[in-house]
């Protein structure tokens, strides 16, 4: 158990520093509702002395290491996570209501394989040849850090999406200022300790606090190169709109209602297991959750008969218990928005066929529902719920699903369920998603990117290209007389 008298604070310049700001945010654990420990809420200038000293970092030598130093940093930096991903697990399930199993399990190994991805990744930077486009002279491309990053992360995975922004930005050659949410700041706390034997002072800087105080901040200063956000759409576009009084870079990887479009040659029992586990992990505070069931007419009513009581078998307990498979949602905000979307679509016309209420049991809790909405234009199809609530509408034909499928402003993940090879790839080229999965939702790899299309976002995080989103490109030409 977190100490909650502890009042964390900032840590800039490889250690841990008082904040400026006398101000503390409680900080909860939402399987109980208790306080859990107490974080500052950093202030404009906590940001400014973070900026300095990420900037005498990149100045003061990681801005001119080698791809090798940077990736021993990093493969030491995922050694240390691997060997503290337990304990590091306990904080992310504590503050964040996620079950322990598959916080070990799903969420740690995939976050230290990205630090480990990166670290390669940082050797292995790729640009055009260097010959002679015109006669006597030599081109070349040098691929630059863009100097001090501002990472702003989210609460739905705390450490994870924190490593998706600083490993490349890191493996490029920048320092970082990162703000974790202001609900699940512990993690990233604990990780900056940690960085903090792998890396150089002032690398890695880590100010707790709000998103229109210290997130702006971020945004706002000019000695920050590039911003990088994972958050809701709104946020980027506010983050975009402050960027551009500096017009610096932005990387946005933003909210999502991704489509599952489920064809009636689909292995039924496979398909309804994917669907679970895609739309209740994390209780569906996920961007890619498959929320959007767009079912064929011929199989709806046996499909969606085995899908209730799929859901309803799901174990959903003490966050803490090795056999839970859903917690609570991440805090009382986020418990009345899932509510309200719910009872709106309703009162719209829609029906319950699962779930449908908070439970009452202390702390943050909504039952694991399935909604039929009452039509293609309403709420609770067009916007992210981002908790255990799913929608499932009949389609007639191919056509039909592709046009719901793709009739949203969100394009960050789609899936197919079919047996039809041709049928999935059909699917994949005509659905507008930064990522189709065709008989599976959810799985992702490091080698590969995730990001949106549309008002998703822009910018990839994972994969070469996001290494490549941390850099500027310079072209040197030479003369050769
Ligand atoms: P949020 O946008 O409320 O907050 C995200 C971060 O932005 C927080 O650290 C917050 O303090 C900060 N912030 C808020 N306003 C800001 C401002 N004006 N300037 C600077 N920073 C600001 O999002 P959330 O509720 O923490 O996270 C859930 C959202 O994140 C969902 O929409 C989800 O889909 C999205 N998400 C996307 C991905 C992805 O890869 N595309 C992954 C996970 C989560």
């Amino acid at each position: 158990m977190i100490d909650p008298g502890i009042t964390r604070r900032i840590f800039i310049g490889g250690e841990w520093v008082e904040s400026e700001s006398s101000e503390v945010q409680e900080i909860f654990n939402p399987a109980t509702g208790e306080v859990i420990a107490r974080a500052p809420r950093g202030s404009g200038s906590d940001v400014q002395r973070a900026v300095e000293a990420a900037r005498r970092a990149f100045d003061g030598g990681w801005g001119d290491s080698t791809p090798k130093e940077r990736s021993e940093a990093l493969l030491k930096l995922a050694s240390l996570v691997e060997e503290h991903s337990e304990e590091l697990a306990r904080i992310e399930s504590q503050n964040v209501g996620k079950p322990i199993t598959t916080t070990i399990s799903e969420e740690m190994p995939p976050t230290v394989d990205a630090l480990r991805f990166f670290a390669a990744g940082a050797r292995c930077l790729e640009g055009k040849a260097t010959m002679e486009y015109l006669r006597g002279f030599t081109s070349m491309i040098r691929r630059e850090p863009v100097g001090v990053v501002g990472s702003i992360a989210p609460w739905n995975y705390p450490l994870q999406m924190a490593v998706w922004k600083l490993g490349p930005a890191l493996a490029a050659g920048n320092t970082v200022v990162l703000k974790p949410s202001e609900w699940t700041p512990l993690s990233a706390l604990r990780f900056a300790e940690l960085a903090a034997e792998a890396l150089p002072p002032g690398v890695l800087n880590v100010i707790t606090g709000d998103g229109d105080s210290v997130g702006a901040a971020i945004v706002r200063h000019p000695g920050v190169g590039m911003v990088s956000l994972t958050g809701d759409v709104g946020t980027g576009k506010e983050i975009a709109r402050a960027a551009s009084s500096t017009l610096k870079k932005v990387h946005l990887e933003l909210g999502g209602k991704a489509p599952v479009v489920v064809f009636d040659d689909c292995d039924l029992e496979a398909t309804v297991e994917g669907i679970k586990v895609g739309a209740f992990f994390n209780s569906g505070q996920d961007c890619t959750a498959a929320t959007r069931l767009l079912v064929a007419d011929r199989h709806f009513d046996e499909f969606v008969s085995t899908l209730v009581n799929a859901v309803e078998g799901l174990r959903v307990g003490d966050p803490s218990d090795p056999d839970t498979e859903m917690g609570p949602v991440v805090s009382s905000q986020q418990l009345q928005r899932v509510t309200g979307f719910v009872e709106r679509a309703v009162a719209g016309g829609g029906e319950v066929l699962t779930g449908g209420a908070p439970m009452d049991r202390g702390g943050f809790w909504y039952t694991p529902t399935v909604v039929v909405p009452p039509d293609q234009r309403s709420e609770i199809v067009q916007r992210e719920v981002f908790g255990p609530v799913i929608t499932v509408q009949r389609f007639s034909d191919e056509d039909a699903a592709v046009d719901w499928a793709n009739d949203v402003d969100y394009g960050l993940a789609a899936s197919v369920w079919t047996r039809d090879v041709g049928r999935g790839m059909r699917m994949a080229k005509r659905l507008k998603f930064g990522t189709v999965w065709v008989n599976t939702h959810i799985v992702l790899v490091s080698e590969m990117p995730h990001g949106g299309f549309k008002q998703s976002g822009y910018g990839k995080d994972l994969s070469s290209y996001s290494i490549e989103e941390y850099t500027q490109v310079k072209h040197v030409m030479v003369s050769l007389d």
